[in-house]
Parts: C-alpha cells; sequence; structure tokens
C-alpha cells in the first residue's frame, strides 16, 4: 500500500533526520508534479490540500487521485488535510478517505483549542488517521487568502506547546516560531531558541509551516532540531502561474490545454525536486 499515515511517515523521518515535504495542490497537473518529483527522487512526500482546495476538487476525487497516482509510482505518500478550519470540516475528511487530517484551532483560547483538538484526534484515531495541531498562529507574510497578517505576536509559548501535546494526544504539531505563509517580505528570522525549548518539551514530530523563501540553510537546521514536515505551496504556485503567463503569451491562438498546460507541470516538478533535496528525503522511499 502506498498510502501511508502522516504519523509512519514523520516518525520514520524523525528518526532519520530528514523533514518529508508537504506540497498543496488543486488540480490535476499539480498532483502529477509533486508525485513525479518524489518518484524520481525515490523520496516520502505529502499531498495536501486545504479546505478551499478540497472543495474546488471534490474530496473524493481528491483522494482516488492521489491514491492512484501513489500506487503508479510505488512510493509512500500521504494524503492530509492542510488548517481543517473547524471540527466539523476536519472529520469530514476522514470520511473521504483523507489517511491524515490538521485541525487548526491555533486561533482559539487556549483552552478551547485543546478541547476541540482532542475530539478530533479521538474520532481520527478510531479511523487511523494521524491528527496535526496547530499552537500560535502562524500568519501571513502578505495578505494571503486567509486574509491572515504577519504577526510576530502569533510565537509560540514553550509552556502552552507542552500542555497542548500532552492533553491533546495530537501525533505532530505545528508552531509559530518566526515563520509565515506566503511570500516573505524580508528574510524570515526562525526562532531557534523556541525550536529548542519545543523539541525539549515534546517528543513528536514538529511541523513547519510556510517553508517558501525560508534559507535552505535555516530549513536544514531545523530540521536537525526535530522539524518533520515543512510545508510548500506559495512556491509551486508562483512557479507555476509564472510559466503559464508565459506559456499564453507566447502561444497566441493555442487552443490545446494540454500544450498549454505541460510547461508549468514541468516547471512545478523541479520546483518539487528542489525542495524534497532540501528536506533531505531524497533516496528515503
Ligand atoms: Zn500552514
Amino acid at each position: 500500500m502506498s498510502i501511508v499515515t502522516n504519523k509512519e511517515l514523520l516518525d520514520r523521518a524523525k528518526a532519520g533526520h530528514y523533514a518529508v515535504a508537504a506540497f498543496n495542490t488543486n488540480n490535476l497537473e499539480y498532483t502529477q508534479a509533486i508525485l513525479t518529483a518524489a518518484s524520481e527522487l525515490r523520496a516520502p512526500v505529502i499531498v495536501a490540500a486545504a479546505k478551499s482546495e478540497v472543495d474546488y476538487m471534490d474530496g473524493y476525487v481528491f483522494v482516488s487521485m492521489v491514491t492512484c497516482l501513489a500506487d503508479k509510482f510505488g512510493i509512500p505518500v500521504g494524503i492530509h488535510l492542510d488548517h481543517g478550519p473547524t471540527f466539523e470540516e476536519t472529520i469530514r475528511c476522514l470520511h473521504y478517505g483523507f489517511k491524515s487530517v490538521m485541525y487548526d484551532g491555533s486561533f482559539l483560547p487556549l483552552e478551547e483549542n485543546i478541547a476541540v483538538t482532542k475530539e478530533v484526534v479521538k474520532a481520527a484515531h478510531a479511523c487511523g488517521v494521524s491528527v496535526e495541531g496547530e499552537v500560535g498562529v502562524i500568519g501571513q507574510a502578505a495578505d494571503g487568502p486567509e486574509g491572515r497578517r504577519h504577526d510576530m505576536t502569533g510565537l509560540a509559548d514553550p509552556d502552552e506547546c507542552e500542555r497542548f501535546v500532552a492533553e491533546t494526544g495530537v501525533d505532530c504539531f505545528a508552531a509559530a516560531i518566526g515563520n509565515a505563509h506566503g511570500l516573505y517580505k524580508r528574510k524570515p528570522e526562525l526562532r531557534f531558541d523556541i525550536l529548542a525549548e519545543l523539541e525539549k518539551r515534546t517528543s513528536i514530530p514538529l511541523v513547519l509551516h510556510g517553508g517558501t523563501g525560508i534559507p535552505e540553510g535555516d530549513l536544514r537546521k531545523a530540521i536537525t532540531m526535530g522539524v518533520s514536515k515543512i510545508n510548500f505551496s506559495t512556491v509551486m504556485r508562483k512557479g507555476y502561474i509564472e510559466t503559464l503567463t508565459a506559456t499564453l503569451n507566447g502561444s497566441p491562438g493555442e487552443l490545446d490545454l494540454m500544450k498549454l498546460l505541460s510547461p508549468g507541470k514541468d516547471r512545478m516538478i523541479e520546483i518539487a525536486k528542489e525542495h524534497i533535496v532540501m528536506c533531505m528525503s531524497d533516496r528515503k522511499a
């Protein structure tokens, strides 16, 4: 079976001192690019979709598409919900066949975040599905689709993280350590002091969101300090859209959609490969 839980993928990554790259997707070309890249590098990989992306593709179609491609390539693949916004939206993905879900209660007071995350863990674990939680709001580097703004006051508090992990039973968790979603306006400064504290106080794999634009040296340092999953979304979309724009501008009158979309897919394969290598997960499948 090529589809595995994030717990299996991340526990192995933590023990092996690498991180599994998680890429969001929202269509066929995108998904093919992620799995082709992972297959060529023999890397385990996570294909993720946020709620808007799940709605766009249809949850059943998304899971079937990833499962078919994972079977074809024969590499371990996770199917993950990114930033589940509510208990209901998160649990619905168990029905679609996701093997991992994130519930993001980071906007709630800690007590409420713990209470809802605990319920998600109870239901998901009963179905053999892994859960990722979030503590401390990971904001948006620039105005983004979720309307979040980068806000340094969102840094995770190690005391809260320790309590959150112990009380909820999550399999991995994302903490705000100076990272943000979208394109960074200036070089991000990761708080390695907080990361060291989190690694000391929790034994589970850590997840770094907003991987786009974090320098490779910082990513590798974070991996040596316990980060076992790194999310990349913006960098892939940017590469796809730039290539698609150039292709459209260079092909006036072209009506073969496959010819127009293929160069963007090829560009995404290159980008995914670069980021898998940064995560040091190549040849780990
Ligand atoms: Zn995120």
